[in-house]
């Protein structure tokens, strides 16, 4: 299995040399040369199996000569152990036809603990093998650093450093990156926003003396590695609803496309979805751009969503190759467009877009009156996140059976829960202790050489 860049520009890797590299050397996203097909026997075969041996059969095509068979359900079975529920991703029914699949019951309590245990697992199975080293440096608003913290600690071949705008993320999200006392990973709290955060990770990309000198590596959504580990809850999910006798619909609240790309290589493996629902709140620029074929920003708004506050939506740039005829020329025009602030999407891109993915947006008084209705009508407090998809998921209902994505638990958000519900939601027991650790933490200017330094000290020690 090899990897093209979205870019057309960049070398053709194999899937550990993608999964290692994450961007794509002339800017672009890595994407899989072939999407390979299941027959529906073997999804039909997929019925009753465990989300594990699931995980196994959706990402075994993938990965060339990576690991083996053994090696893999080795490391499968490791990122899938902390998880607090015995069947990972649990289904919850809302409504007649409407169902919740319950993605937080990860150890930082987002869905991004599904694509960041196995990703860390993968990453350092892989170096353990020729005896590498890799510097990951990431950026968060929260919930990716607080999944690769989880995931990284405590790993021998990998340093993790990860940037958070200082005094802007969430208490439960500060202490789950700061609480963890393993050497190699490092909570580095920067002035500025997370769009400065996101700019200094991507200039250390590409400062390519510094990139080579201390093996750079990323861990955000534009690693293939990541979306390919979603791809897993769907098949999960849908066969659990009766796929593929039986189509299923999703909705999904979405921020930087990760999540449901990974349900649109889903439905191209051959998982019946009849509609894959885009899910945003009032920061909408990808329901925008469906209704009005203009991809422009305005202006990040906060909301009590705050996972899916971005106006670059980076995943978004593979279902735009796609829709190009993965023409990497094509896309990269468009890039350049959206430096001067959008672009417009052609005709023919537009028609694919729009057979392939439906859209919807939520404001925020519909966010809070949605979460009071449904905990009204089946007791589930959902996070601000998974109410933006709940709301367009209702507005999508159909013959098929939904399946709205609940991305992170009550618990991660409660300020905005507290707020809408009147009462606090409690963290689950496993993790009761959070605000009794110690933390451990370094602020940082906003600034690309002191924070170079500061790795390359680091790594040597
Ligand atoms: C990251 C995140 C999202 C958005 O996911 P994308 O893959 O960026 O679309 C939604 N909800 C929560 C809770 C998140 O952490």
């Amino acid at each position: 299995m090899r990897y093209i860049s979205t870019r057309g520009q960049a070398p053709v890797l194999t899937f550990s040399e993608a999964m290692m590299t994450g961007l794509a050397r002339d800017g672009g996203l890595y994407v899989p040369e072939v999407v390979p097909a299941l027959s529906k026997a073997e999804i039909a075969a997929m019925a009753g199996q465990s989300y594990e041996e699931i995980a196994f059969r959706v990402m075994r095509p993938y990965l060339g000569s990576t690991f083996t068979d053994a090696e893999f359900k080795g490391l499968i079975a490791k990122a899938y152990a902390g998880f607090g529920h015995a069947a990972r991703a649990p289904l919850v029914q809302l409504g007649p036809n409407h169902f919740l699949l319950e993605l937080f019951h990860g150890p930082t309590l987002a869905f991004k603990d599904f694509a960041m245990q196995l990703i860390g697992q993968m990453m350092q199975a892989a170096l353990a093998k020729t005896g590498e080293r890799v510097t990951i440096v990431g950026a968060t608003s929260g919930d990716t650093g607080s999944a690769a913290m989880e995931a990284f600690r405590g790993l021998a071949n990998v340093d993790l450093f990860i940037l958070y705008p200082h005094g802007r993320v969430s208490d439960v999200q500060r202490r789950q990156m700061t609480t963890p006392s393993e050497a190699n990973v490092y909570a580095l709290a920067m002035d500025g926003d997370f769009d400065d955060c996101q700019a200094r990770v991507k200039d250390m990309f590409n400062d390519f003396a510094f990139r080579d000198g201390v093996r750079l590596a990323g861990v955000n959504s534009i690693n293939w590695a990541r979306v390919l580990a979603q791809v897993v809850y769907y098949f999960y999910a849908a066969v659990a609803l009766g796929a593929p006798e039986r189509s299923v619909s999703f909705t999904v609240p979405t921020g930087n496309f990760g999540d449901i790309f990974a349900g649109y290589i889903a439905r191209k493996m051959g998982l019946p979805i009849e509609q894959l629902v885009i899910a945003t709140n009032q920061n909408d620029i990808l329901d925008r751009a469906m209704k009005t074929g203009d991809y422009v920003q305005n202006g990040v708004t906060p909301t009590i969503s705050p996972s899916m506050d971005i106006q670059v939506s980076s995943n978004f740039e593979r279902a735009l190759f796609d829709a190009y005829g993965r023409d990497g020329t094509a896309v990269s025009v468009l890039m350049d467009e959206l430096k001067a602030g959008g672009f417009h999407i052609s005709q023919g891109a537009m028609g694919m877009l729009r057979e392939t993915f439906a859209s919807g947006r939520c404001s925020e008084a519909e966010t809070t009156a949605t979460m009071q209705r449904i905990f009204a009508e089946t007791g589930e407090i959902l996070c601000p996140h998974s109410a933006v998809g709940v709301k367009v998921a209702e507005e999508h209902l159909g013959d098929a059976p939904m399946i709205t994505l609940a991305t992170a638990h009550p618990a991660k958000f409660p300020d905005a829960v507290e707020a809408a519900m009147g009462t606090r939601p409690a963290l689950p027991p496993r993790m009761a202790d959070l605000f009794a650790r110690p933390e451990r933490v370094t602020r940082v200017p906003n600034d690309l050489g002191a924070l170079q330094t500061l790795i390359r000290e680091r790594i040597a020690r």
